[in-house]
């Protein structure tokens, strides 16, 4: 076999971020840094997201924020996927018919996350899937014991009383203590996973199964809290605004920030980050900023959920809720992604997994940036075999 990891073709220079010797191209294979600018920016690339560079970090992005592995085919099917599923949020809250509303509304975008597990697994190197049944478990069995519990705390905040203030004791024990202790109990699953990851020891791995322990804790409570709704007919007797704001924040906001955050949260505590990285900011990427973004966000919806807004204004918070924390976890994943440890050495040609071109093997793609750990394991590089001399 030719060994193409020392071709002459491909020209060699020290990287003025990170001072390693690396492939002259668009960006650093070892750092990732954008050697076509040269400012102190250009190792942070905010421009282009570790796992989507043509993004930049803080784009308003669904598809791509929660599913990181994907291809480009692949993100456009999923893409369609999460616009049926607001589509079908809609119509059924349009048609008043509770029963598929709540159906749609809690397992919508869970099973949906199931087929991403699914679509980027690769049982030959290390399966994420095979990860995730007791996962989902741990996160269903506490989501259910939650949804129950934690119903009465609400109920009681928003039940009529002459003290509408927002500090009084059950508004703090709505506004406060409840979204903190879901919080907790959404990130037990991954952290009880961390122990035995095995061959699972990227990041992403990390960010898959705290989201997927945080949608199975999401979809259990609201099954179980919108169910009791259903079976006392609040839920019936709501206009269609209100049908659609209980569905809408049911059904997309609370999972797509819990999957964001706690998500953001398993990648933090997944793997340790390295101190050298040029861009900095390292604690961007730690878990006490992922924990504080989540603390924040969750307590300021439940003083939302508790200061008796109309539906749409209530609505209005938990989308800028959803902003705010897909804007958070970016930014987290992003910095997390650039200072993961990762092989520095020019590795032997092969084709990337995210922009097929053919270039030395590193942590990030020299031609097109990508974290090479943010691509599909089934898409990574293999040894382009064509490339080598008969
Ligand atoms: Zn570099
Ligand atoms: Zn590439």
């Amino acid at each position: 076999m030719t060994d193409t990891s020392a071709s002459p073709a491909v020209p060699i220079a020290a990287c003025p971020y990170c001072g390693r010797e690396v492939p002259v191209a668009n960006f650093c294979g070892a750092c990732g840094a954008h050697l076509v600018h040269e400012t102190v920016r250009a190792a942070r690339r905010h421009h282009a997201y570790a796992a989507f560079p043509e993004e930049p970090v803080l784009r308003l992005a669904v598809t791509s924020s929660l599913f990181p592995h994907l291809s480009h085919r692949a993100k456009v099917v999923f893409r369609t996927a999460v616009g049926l599923i607001v589509v079908a949020l809609i119509g059924l809250a349009l048609g008043g018919v509770e029963a598929p509303a709540i159906a749609v509304s809690a397992l919508g975008l869970p099973v949906l996350y199931l087929l991403y597990v699914y679509e980027v697994d690769d049982p030959t190197r290390a399966s994420l899937f095979r990860a995730v049944p007791p996962v989902l478990i741990l996160g269903v069995g506490l989501g259910i014991g939650w949804g129950l519990i934690a119903g009465h705390y609400v109920n009681e905040a928003l039940a009529p009383t002459l003290d509408t203030s927002l500090v009084r004791p059950a508004a703090l024990a709505a506004a406060l203590a409840v979204p903190a202790i879901a919080l907790v109990l959404m990130a037990v699953p991954v952290v009880v996973v961390r122990a035995r990851r095995g061959r699972l020891d990227e990041s992403l791995d990390g960010f898959v199964l705290g989201a997927v322990g945080a949608l199975a804790f999401t979809a259990a409570a609201t099954i179980t809290q919108l169910s009791s709704l259903f079976s006392v007919g609040q839920f019936s007797d709501q206009s269609f605004v209100g049908i659609l704001t209980q569905v809408g924040i049911r059904g997309l906001c609370s999972p797509i920030m819990a999957a964001a955050l706690i998500g953001l949260f398993g990648a933090s505590i997944w793997v340790s980050l390295r101190d050298d990285h040029p861009a900095g900011a390292r604690w961007l990427g730690a878990p006490a900023s992922a924990l504080v973004s989540v603390l924040v966000l969750e307590t300021g919806v439940g003083f939302a959920d508790i200061a008796r807004l109309s539906d749409a204004q209530l609505l209005v918070c938990h989308v800028s809720a959803v902003v705010v924390s897909l804007a958070a976890m970016r930014l987290g994943l992003h910095y997390v992604l650039l200072h993961e440890a990762g092989p520095s050495e020019v590795g032997a040609p092969s084709v990337c997994g995210h922009c097929h071109f053919v270039v030395p093997t590193m942590h990030f793609c020299p031609h097109c940036g990508v974290a090479r750990r943010a691509t599909a394991r089934s898409h990574r590089p293999q040894p382009a075999l064509a490339l080598e001399e008969p």
